[in-house]
This record gives structure tokens, sequence and C-alpha cells, in this order.
């Protein structure tokens, strides 16, 4: 009489948790190239437009010392950056 051991291997209990992953607030630091004020930005206070080049990509935020709409030059990093952070994204379509 063999009495196997019931189920062999557990279930994996990290697919429990698959999905929920702890979203830790994240802070871009910004300058105003109008008022010169410095201040960080929540990733819900950026946008990010991704254009067909690097020269037609940029990042944009208001400033909330002047009102200022500032908009800069975002590199293949600063990209990585915003979209890891969960800055939203607007792709421009450059397709005639
Ligand atoms: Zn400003």
């Amino acid at each position: 009489m063999s009495e196997s051991a019931s189920g062999g291997r557990g279930v994996p209990v990290a697919s429990a948790f698959a999905g929920m992953r702890s979203v830790t607030p994240v802070v871009f630091k910004a300058g105003c190239p109008d008022c010169r004020g410095r201040f960080e930005l929540a990733a819900s206070a950026l946008r990010l437009a991704i254009g067909a080049s690097s020269r037609t990509t940029f990042y944009s935020f208001t400033c909330p010392e002047c009102g200022a709409a500032v908009r800069k030059p975002a590199g293949e990093r600063i990209v990585e950056l915003l979209t890891g952070g969960g800055v939203r994204t607007l792709r421009l379509h450059s397709t005639v």
C-alpha cells in the first residue's frame, strides 16, 4: 500500500498576486524657463509626446508657479523614464 502525499507541488501563490503591483508615487524634478522655478511634478502632471523622430519627441507640463506651458525635448532616456513612471504618453502620428 502506497499512500501518496496529496497533490505534490503546491499551487503557486504568486499567481494570486499577479497584476497587483504596488504603485509607488513617482515624482519628476522639473524647472521652469519662464519663472525659473524648480519643483517636483507627479507623473500625472506631465505629458509625453512621442513623434516620428527624436526631434519631435518632447514632454510638457504646466508650471505650477507661473502657469506657463513648458515644453522640453525628451531624449530616449527621458522617454524611458517618463513612460516607466506612468506619465501619460501621446503618440504623434505623422503618417500621411
Ligand atoms: Zn514658471
